[in-house]
């Protein structure tokens, strides 16, 4: 088998190979193409308070309108722009962008940012977040920066002093999709974190009882000890919305509520929202 079966590798595998890095190099033009032509939105999805069903703010989520593909996921090119560098520039237009769109909305709502690795470890993030505040007149206490444990992972000496700096300018700092890590845990001892997001793979698994009842159970416990709001990613379905309020999740996020939407959108929700907490209907669906 090897012998041949190396042969008929090296013919099945090599144009295989050659295609991949042809259509990487496509995207990587196409991508620094789009940053020039200005392709990128930001979609905001609400958090929503599971107290009183209240809207406190939006997660800017990053998209691409592409001309000939339409609407491009994050996930499909996040990635790259990450071993490319591109992020870094982009990471700073998504910064300005969020910072200068939740600066006209009304002064009790939050904006949380995602941030990745790669901007603390090449990037001026300070600088970029300074900057993207004074340029918006946005106040730090409005902004939430989102990061993964691969920021704390890396480079954690250096990256946990920029965390500190950015968190003495009065912005908070939250932990995305917690629990998909390695050691979620350690890194809710190194930095005080302001907000524990649990990952949507939990949420999504209630349903079927068993172990994602009791991680959540005891992540949302975890927080209200130690004194860190906790929000629930992917919350699809009442029965879950219900569950998380009950175990004394503080936030929920998910398509129950609204997916992400454009920025237009967000004015027509808060006055939903508002209407239907006067009128006590609790959480309405968008
Ligand atoms: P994330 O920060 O964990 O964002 C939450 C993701 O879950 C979003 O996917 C959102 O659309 C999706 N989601 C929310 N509720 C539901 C639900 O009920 N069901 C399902 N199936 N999905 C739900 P999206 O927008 O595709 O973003 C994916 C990831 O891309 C984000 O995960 C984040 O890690 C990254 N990303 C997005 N925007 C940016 C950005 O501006 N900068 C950086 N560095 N990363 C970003
Ligand atoms: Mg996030
Ligand atoms: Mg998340
Ligand atoms: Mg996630």
């Amino acid at each position: 088998r090897a012998k041949d079966g190396g042969r008929r590798a090296f013919h099945f595998f090599e144009p295989g190979m050659d295609a991949r890095v042809r259509a990487r190099r496509l995207l990587e033009i196409d991508l620094r193409r789009a940053m020039a032509a200005g392709e990128f939105e930001l979609y905001y999805q609400p958090l929503v308070s599971l107290k009183s069903g209240a809207i406190t703010g939006f997660e800017a989520l990053l998209r691409w309108h592409h001309p000939s593909r339409g609407l491009v996921p994050p996930a499909e090119f996040i990635p790259l722009s990450e071993e490319i560098g591109l992020i870094v520039p982009l990471g700073e237009w998504v910064l300005r962008q969020a910072c200068a769109e939740a600066a006209r909305w009304p002064a009790n709502l939050k904006v949380a940012v995602n941030l990745s690795s790669v901007q603390f470890k090449t990037g001026n993030v300070t600088h970029a977040v300074l900057s993207a505040l004074a340029n918006s007149g946005l106040p730090a206490s409005r902004l939430e920066l989102e990061i993964t444990e691969s920021i704390l992972l890396a480079e954690s000496e250096a990256n946990l002093a920029t965390l500190y700096r950015l968190r003495g300018l009065g912005v908070s700092v939250s932990m995305d999709d917690f629990g998909t890590g390695y050691s979620s845990l350690s890194y809710l001892r190194a930095f005080p974190f302001d907000k524990i997001k649990i990952d949507r793979s939990f949420v999504s698994e209630l349903s079927d009882g068993g172990d994602c009842m009791a991680i959540v159970r005891a992540v949302a416990g975890l927080g209200s000890s130690l004194g860190i709001a906790t929000t629930a990613e992917g919350v699809e379905t009442g029965e879950q919305l219900a569950w998380l309020r009950n175990e004394g999740c503080t936030e929920m996020q998910g398509y129950y509520f609204s997916p992400p939407v454009p920025a237009s959108k967000i004015a027509p929700m808060l006055k939903a929202n508002e209407g239907a907490r006067s009128s006590c209907e609790g959480l309405v669906r968008h």
